[in-house]
């Protein structure tokens, strides 16, 4: 079986190292040492200011609205994974869904204006498969209209944006180490702040408010990431550059195999580097989409429809928006499998497949 993804693992040998070091120490949790090590690692190997590490990329989102004391309605993309718009509804805040860009599939900034109400408290985009988002227009309407603009990052991972990280734009950016992702610690994720104060406010909050013994300043959660997560962080990241370039070298192939007329790639922001963490084609129709997911399911092949449908026909968000883009691509885009560890003989039966399905 060929899925639309595979979590990398370390190998046991540089896991077992971090391992040992647990066992030495006895701390299991807490901001314990190799939760320490892995922020410092990471913070260098992004070029970022403060990474606040924390148990899942939803909790970081959460967090950086509470952090930020975000309250009323947050204009959002509808083409991104449910925990975009759910951290907004958990905070007790309201989403509102600008459309995308029907080219690059970020959120479109014209779009935003005619959202804003008193009521607004932030703009949250999504780099939606790591493609940046128009950060400038984004940075210049929240300057113009006072609003905080914070990124889902998830996919961003080691992304650079006009030779500076791209996790490191904007008032904050949420980040994700799930098992899916390019980067993972099994669960994790984290904030990346510029503001240190800001970032010593985070690491409170997800330790339920204790700012020293006998004192909770504020009410927190639990939110924090284990030893052993981050020690399969930290074995992850030391073959985190093979991996990049593995998968980047098989979406290259996908791209020069799949040059097809019915076929439309996600158009990537210029001066942008890539990560390869995800390989999504845009098909000529719904139709035809669901031929090629068909006969590739067939041959034993699972792609995934990620971000369908659009978030905003969700009933749980209530009547259905003026995002015709949104819809239109969440309908008719499809993610191929992308690991590192696929063969050139599964790309190529990958490749054949959906070129015969066309
Ligand atoms: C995966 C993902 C999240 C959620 O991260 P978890 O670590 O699974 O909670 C949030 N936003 C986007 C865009 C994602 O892809």
């Amino acid at each position: 079986m060929i899925n639309v993804t595979r979590s990398h693992l370390p190998s046991r040998e540089k896991l077992d190292t971090y391992i040992s070091q647990l066992y030495d120490s006895a701390y299991l949790t807490n901001f314990g040492p190799l939760e320490q090590q892995l922020t410092k690692a990471l913070e260098q190997y992004l070029n970022i200011n403060h990474l606040v590490l924390m148990a899942n990329g939803t909790l970081a989102l959460m967090l950086l609205i509470r952090g930020l004391g975000l309250k009323g309605e947050v204009i959002t993309t509808s083409y991104t994974f449910p925990a975009t718009a759910a951290a907004i509804c958990w905070s007790g805040l309201e989403p509102k869904f600008a459309d995308i860009n029907a080219s690059d599939w970020t959120i479109d900034p014209n779009k935003i204006e005619d959202l804003i109400t008193p009521q607004t408290a932030a703009i949250l985009a999504t780099h939606v498969y790591g493609n940046p988002c128009d950060i400038e227009a984004l940075t210049t309407l929240g300057e113009q209209y006072k609003l905080p603009v914070l990124y889902d990052g998830a996919h961003g991972f080691g992304i650079q944006y006009a030779e500076q990280s791209l996790l490191g734009m904007g008032v904050g950016t949420a980040v994700s180490f799930h098992a899916t992702k390019l980067f993972h610690t099994v669960e994790g994720g984290g904030v990346i702040v510029a503001d240190s104060d800001l970032a010593a406010r985070l690491k409170r909050l997800i330790n339920f408010g204790i700012a020293g013994p006998e004192q909770v300043s504020e009410v927190g959660i639990n939110a924090k990431m284990s030893e052993l997560h981050a020690a399969v962080g930290l074995a992850n990241l030391q073959e985190i550059n093979d991996c990049i370039r593995l998968r980047q070298s098989h979406l290259y192939y996908y791209q020069q195999r799949l040059d097809h007329s019915g076929i439309q790639w996600q158009q990537w922001r210029m001066n942008s580097t890539t990560n390869g963490a995800y390989a999504p084609v845009n098909l000529p129709s719904e139709q035809s989409l669901l031929n090629v997911k068909q006969q590739l399911e067939v041959n034993n092949i699972f792609p995934r429809r990620y971000f369908y449908p659009s978030l905003d026909v969700l009933p749980c968000h209530g009547a259905p928006k003026n995002t015709p883009n949104a819809q239109h691509i969440a309908a008719t885009t499809l993610c191929l499998p992308l690991y590192a560890e696929l063969t050139q003989a599964q790309l190529d039966l990958i490749c054949d497949t959906v070129l015969s399905s066309l």
